[in-house]
C-alpha cells in the first residue's frame, strides 16, 4: 500500500516544493491555490492570482473554448483530462507554451475543484517551429529551400495540367556574383543574398513563388502567366535590382535569368532543363538580360 502523505500534513509543503507549475481553480474558474512555480512561470505575485479567473493567463482568442473546456470537465463523467498542449501568456503578454493535465477532486465541503499541472514547453515548442521551418525553407534568405520548391513545382504542374492553365518558371543567377565575395568578404556576400531575396518576393506577384535553388541561384514559379508576362515580369525584377544599390557597401549588382513556359507533357525536371538553358544563354549573351527557351 502506498503510505498516505496527508497525516503528516506534509502535501501543502510538497505542492509548494514543486518544480513544475500547480493551480487549484473552483467550479467558476477562479484560482484558489497556485504554488510558487505556477506564480514564475507567469510573472505574477500569489495574491494577484487568487479569486482571479484562470483566464487571464490565456489569450483573448482563446478564452471561450477553455471557459467551455474547463465547464464540461466540471460537470463531465471523467476525474482525469487528458493532457495538452495551450498556448498561454504571462504578465508581458509574451505567448509561452504548456503542457498541462487536471484532476477534478472534491474538498473537505464535497466541493468540485480542479487542479491542474502545468509544464512549461515553450523552448521546446519554439525548436520545433524552428526545425519545421528549416525543413522548408532556406535559412539565410528565409525563402522556400530547393526540396520544398521543387514539391511545389510539381503541385503548380499538376494543377496546370488539370484546369489547362499557364505556368512558367524562371531560373535567376546573380551576375559575377563571387566578386562580391572575393573583394568584400562572404558577410556581405550573405547580406546581398538576403536583400536580393527581399527584393524579388517584393517584385514577384502575390501567387509567385520564390525559392534559392542554391547559392546565388532562384527559381521563380508564375502560375497563370503566358511566357510573354512572365518575360515582362522577370525582367522588371531584372531592372530593379539593376537600380537598386545592396548592402552597407551599396554594391550594384544585375542577374541574368532564363524563362520557360510548361508544355502539358513534360516533366518538372525537362522544364527547368529548359529554363537553365535560356539562363545559359542570357549569361552567354552579356549577362543582365532575360532569356527564354526557343
Ligand atoms: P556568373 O555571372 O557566371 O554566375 O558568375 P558568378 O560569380 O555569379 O558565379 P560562380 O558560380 O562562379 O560563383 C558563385 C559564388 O557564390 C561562389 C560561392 O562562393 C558563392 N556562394 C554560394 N552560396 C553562397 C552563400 O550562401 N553566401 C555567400 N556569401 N556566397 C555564396
Ligand atoms: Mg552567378
Ligand atoms: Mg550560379
Amino acid at each position: 500500500m502506498t503510505p498516505s502523505l496527508e497525516p503528516f500534513g506534509n502535501t501543502e509543503k510538497v505542492i509548494h516544493a514543486a518544480p513544475i507549475g500547480i493551480c487549484v481553480t473552483d467550479a467558476d474558474g477562479l484560482f484558489e491555490m497556485v504554488n510558487p512555480a505556477y506564480c514564475d512561470f507567469y510573472g505574477y505575485r500569489e495574491e494577484e492570482l487568487l479569486g482571479q479567473p484562470f483566464t487571464m493567463v490565456v489569450p483573448e482568442a482563446n478564452r471561450p473554448s477553455l471557459i467551455d473546456l474547463h465547464e464540461r470537465f466540471i460537470a463531465g463523467e471523467s476525474d482525469l483530462e487528458a493532457t495538452q498542449e495551450w498556448e498561454v501568456q504571462g504578465r508581458d503578454g509574451q505567448p509561452k507554451n504548456i503542457l498541462a493535465k487536471a484532476a477534478r477532486i472534491r474538498d473537505g465541503n464535497g466541493q468540485v475543484k480542479k487542479v491542474t499541472f502545468v509544464l512549461d514547453i515553450t523552448e521546446r515548442k519554439s525548436l520545433e517551429q524552428r526545425l519545421e521551418f528549416l525543413a522548408h525553407h532556406d535559412e539565410l534568405t528565409g525563402l522556400l529551400n530547393r526540396r520544398a520548391g521543387l514539391g511545389l513545382l510539381e503541385k503548380e504542374i499538376l494543377r496546370s495540367r488539370r484546369y489547362a492553365t499557364p505556368l512558367c518558371v524562371a531560373i535567376c543567377d546573380l551576375d559575377h556574383f563571387k566578386r562580391v565575395n572575393d573583394r568584400y568578404g562572404h558577410a556581405v556576400g550573405d547580406s546581398v543574398l538576403s536583400e536580393t531575396a527581399e527584393l524579388m518576393k517584393d517584385a514577384m506577384r502575390q501567387h509567385d513563388h520564390v525559392i534559392r535553388l542554391g547559392g546565388e541561384e532562384f527559381l521563380i514559379l508564375l502560375p497563370g502567366v503566358t511566357l510573354e508576362e512572365a518575360c515582362q515580369a522577370v525582367d522588371r525584377l531584372r531592372q530593379r535590382l539593376e537600380t537598386t544599390p545592396l548592402a552597407a557597401e551599396q554594391l550594384w549588382l544585375t542577374l541574368s535569368a532564363g524563362v520557360a513556359e510548361f508544355q502539358g507533357n513534360e516533366e518538372a525536371e525537362a522544364l527547368l532543363e529548359r529554363s537553365d538553358h535560356a539562363l545559359y544563354r542570357a549569361k552567354h549573351e552579356g549577362r543582365n538580360r532575360v532569356r527564354v527557351t526557343a
